[in-house]
């Protein structure tokens, strides 16, 4: 007879305070308290791009989130279960979380071959075939150790057809099952993944397989993937419902402060993006007044801070006109304050976002941040006649700094 699988730890989720749909709320991991919302940062190869542990500790990141193929190729899921998994191979104590490894059959689509027992995915470094399916999924995610981990899906670029979106919907089912079955850890929460596009009636489908499984948590997946920020916002309000009310929320692959104030809006409490550090590499700063392209010759000369408004280093020390020269001159500390900054916004978006709910005051809140921010985004645009989201978006807001498909 199999044995059975060990039982789910209990996340001892907790609400504390709502306000239409939108909510505050706890839960406990072994290695601490998520506080919600939240925003999760990507460090996609264990390592936050630019940022030292030193510096994180000063963001306060609730939680972390590495990616599962990436630390497979490098350096190998043994070698970190060995140094301790992720907690003593980076020295990041805090909670992590880690993806399946199932977005990059979306993301390095064109090198993936989708079979019933998992995919065979050509690695982006040498083509080496690597093997990944849900029990391979749970198996390297116990061995890397995070205190939340995600169940293998089948997530599908959009726009696709109704028939391809329902085989996804059926496969990912089946495949969180054979996780629950894989599992031998009682220490990991494991997240479900709802698929189904913006499809209401696929998305009801895929709640009704995965809601009965009765998971830690479950995750809005397939979204961010290729569609409109309004059909976004429309798949979100039909299935943030759909999913339980006791358990922790996460929209998985967002990271645009407006996309995330809507979701917190809808009902949802966790988010990972790698928008915030990939934006400030390039030097695209988020500030309450939009986007700032900090390269831009109108900077040149400017002693203003990046946002007044902003508690971060970058912008309690130093002018646009000194940002600007060290994006231009390609200086390593660009993508350091890049990343320090960007973050530190979106923190302050998701933390704001909670100490509102608590007073009940979130959707006026909501409603002045986006008009100035979206305010700030329009003069641009009349300046530069450009959509100032187009080239966020082409990027796709992904989970991991994959590189480009083939
Ligand atoms: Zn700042």
């Amino acid at each position: 007879m199999a044995q059975r699988p060990p039982p789910h730890p209990d996340l001892q989720f907790r609400v504390q305070a709502r306000e239409g749909e939108a909510r505050a709320a706890t839960f406990e991991t072994p290695h601490g308290t998520v506080r919600t919302p939240t925003f999760m940062p990507v460090a996609t190869k264990a390592s936050l791009k630019g940022v030292t542990n030193a510096q994180l500790e000063a963001l306060a990141p609730d939680v972390m989130l590495a990616n599962t193929y990436h630390l497979h190729l490098r350096p190998g899921e043994d070698l970190i279960r060995d140094q301790g998994g992720l907690h003593g191979f980076t020295g990041w104590q805090g909670p992590w979380i880690t993806d399946s490894g199932g977005y990059q059959v979306f993301s390095l689509a064109g090198r993936t071959e989708v079979r019933e027992d998992g995919v065979t995915v050509r690695s982006h470094l040498d083509g080496t075939p690597v093997q990944l399916g849900p029990t391979r999924a749970i198996e390297i995610q116990e061995a890397l150790g995070a205190d939340l981990i995600m169940a293998f899906d089948h997530c599908l670029a959009l726009p696709a057809s109704r028939d391809m979106l329902q085989a996804a919907v059926d496969r990912t089912t089946r495949w969180t099952r054979a996780c629950v079955e894989a599992r031998t850890r009682d220490d990991q929460a494991l997240f479900g993944i709802l698929q189904g596009g913006t499809d209401a009636e696929l998305r009801q489908r895929s709640a009704d397989g995965l809601v009965p499984l009765d998971l830690p948590g479950y995750a809005v997946g397939g979204l961010a993937v290729g569609e409109s920020s309004e059909q976004m916002r429309a798949a979100l309000d039909v299935t943030t419902p759909l999913l339980p009310d006791a358990k922790p929320r996460y929209l998985m692959g967002v990271g645009l402060p407006l996309d995330l104030l809507d979701a917190i809006h809808s009902g949802i409490d966790m988010f990972d993006c790698v928008l915030p550090t990939r934006n400030g590499r390039r030097g695209w700063l988020w500030t309450r007044d939009g986007t700032v392209r900090i390269a831009a010759r109108e900077h040149a000369r400017s002693d203003a801070p990046l946002d007044p408004e902003c508690t971060c280093e970058v912008c309690t020390t130093h002018s646009r006109a000194f940002l600007r020269h060290l994006f231009k001159t390609g200086e390593h500390t660009a993508v350091t304050l890049g990343s320090i900054h960007n973050l530190t916004f979106l923190f302050d978006v998701v933390r704001t976002a909670r100490a509102r709910i608590f007073e009940g005051t979130f959707a006026a809140w909501r409603t002045s941040f986006r008009e100035r921010y979206q305010r700030g985004e329009a003069t641009w645009q009349a300046a530069h006649d450009a959509d100032p989201h187009a080239a966020q978006r082409s990027q796709a807001a992904r989970r991991a700094d994959d590189p480009p498909p083939p």
